[in-house]
């Protein structure tokens, strides 16, 4: 029997950044069902660092992430952050009003007259646009750079990674946990639950209540574009509404309609008429001219009711955290939120720096749910 102070299930974005940064005080076992760690979410995302995006715990925790995007670009010497400008674009009154409501809220938002946005993005029907404004701290993502990274990190500091052990019972008793995944057994004083879409499935069979999960499938195709300018060198444009969104993928258009159809865990199937409707609205905004689509893919985002992150445990169920919840965002403020995270896991509290970033620990624990449901 393996035994280690903490099991972490799940290898994806969220179990390997908070398994590399818990290597550096206790033992890990990072347990993953599938092959690899991208087989769903992580690997499917659009790779994009967005400040402006999300709520306001999001965009702390995205923006306490870009240091640490640096450091561990300078220790590995490949850059995970290239800069792109994210331009969003309002084409009727309800977008309008978000871009409004964005350039209320976010420092980064510049605003730009639809001739301006024109000139950043020439492909762009300047007509058809009512208001625009860009926030020039965006990055596009290197994300497989930055999940090995934290593979590397751990293994490095002595954790071990079991692939193809999925998780089948999660039983306590006077000495601990003692989780069954795969062929193996393994005792343990603390559970990172950071299955995903499945984090209730993992916690159901540890006997602790889910914390109602919503996994959210998300289309994303990639296109031939007619527009014979430098397509590098375009920003991502997203319409203010979130219906859709377009950015260069090397050389290609990456698309999205940005469905969020509400699905049960699994590998999603990309929604052909999403895909139609996306193609129709991005050709009624811009002459990209993007008609055949090379290759679409689906995967999940994880939502909890509010849609904030969840991390810590019930107050019920002490040693049985969850990292999970992380939507639309849970690349780009993964190193924050790791850091975060394995403060709780490890002492129960924050440190000086993951406190500095102005989330509180109660806000994301999971108590808040049920307070909420109640
Ligand atoms: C189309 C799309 C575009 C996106 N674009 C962006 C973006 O531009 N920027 C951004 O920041 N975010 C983006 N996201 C969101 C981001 O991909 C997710 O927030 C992030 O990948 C979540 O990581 P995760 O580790 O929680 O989930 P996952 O990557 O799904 O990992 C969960 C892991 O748990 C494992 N698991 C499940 N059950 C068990 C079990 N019983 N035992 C052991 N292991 C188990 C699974 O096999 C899986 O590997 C996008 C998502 C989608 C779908």
């Amino acid at each position: 029997m393996l035994s280690s102070d903490v099991v972490v299930v799940g290898a994806g974005m969220a179990g390997a950044s908070v398994a590399a940064e818990l290597s550096k005080r206790l033992s890990v076992v990072v347990v993953e069902a599938a092959a690899s760690g991208e087989e769903h979410s992580t690997g499917r995302s659009a790779a994009a660092f967005l400040p402006s995006y999300g709520s306001a715990w999001v965009r702390a925790l995205t923006e306490a992430s870009r240091p640490l995007y640096d450091a561990i670009s300078a220790e590995s010497g490949v850059p995970l952050l290239q800069l792109r400008s994210l331009l969003w674009l309002a084409t009727d009154e309800p977008s309008e009003d978000a871009v409004t409501e964005l350039v209320r809220t976010s420092p980064h938002m510049e605003t730009l007259t639809p001739a301006q946005a024109r000139a950043l993005y020439p492909p762009l029907r300047a007509e058809r646009v009512r208001s625009a404004a860009v926030d020039r701290s965006a990055a596009d993502l290197d994300v497989a750079g930055l999940h090995q990274s934290y593979f590397r990190t751990m293994r490095q500091r002595g954790a071990t990674v079991l692939f193809n052990s999925a998780v089948r019972d999660i039983k306590r008793d006077g000495q601990g946990w003692h989780v069954a995944a795969g062929q193996h057994v393994i005792r343990c004083a603390k559970v990172v639950n950071a299955a995903g879409a499945w984090v209730d499935q993992v916690a159901d069979r540890a006997g602790i209540p889910g914390i109602r999960i919503q996994p959210r499938r998300r289309t994303a195709f990639v296109s031939p574009t007619r527009y014979d300018g430098d397509v590098c060198e375009l920003p991502l444009a997203v319409d203010a509404c979130e219906r859709w969104y377009v950015k260069p993928e090397a050389g290609l258009m990456l698309g999205s309609p940005a469905d969020a159809t509400e699905v049960s865990p699994g590998r999603p199937r990309p929604d052909e008429l999403e895909i139609a409707r996306a193609l129709e609205a991005i050709e009624e905004t811009t002459t990209l001219g993007l008609r055949s689509v090379q290759r679409a893919w689906a995967g999940l985002r994880n939502f909890v009711a509010d849609h904030e992150p969840v991390v810590g445990a019930w107050s019920a169920h002490e040693g049985f955290y969850f990292l999970a919840g992380q939507g639309g965002y849970g690349i780009q403020m993964a190193p924050a939120l790791a850091r975060l995270a394995a403060d709780i896991v490890a002492e129960e509290a924050l440190s000086g720096e993951t406190a500095a970033y102005g989330v509180p620990a109660s806000g994301l624990a999971p108590d808040r749910l049920s307070r909420a449901a109640t």
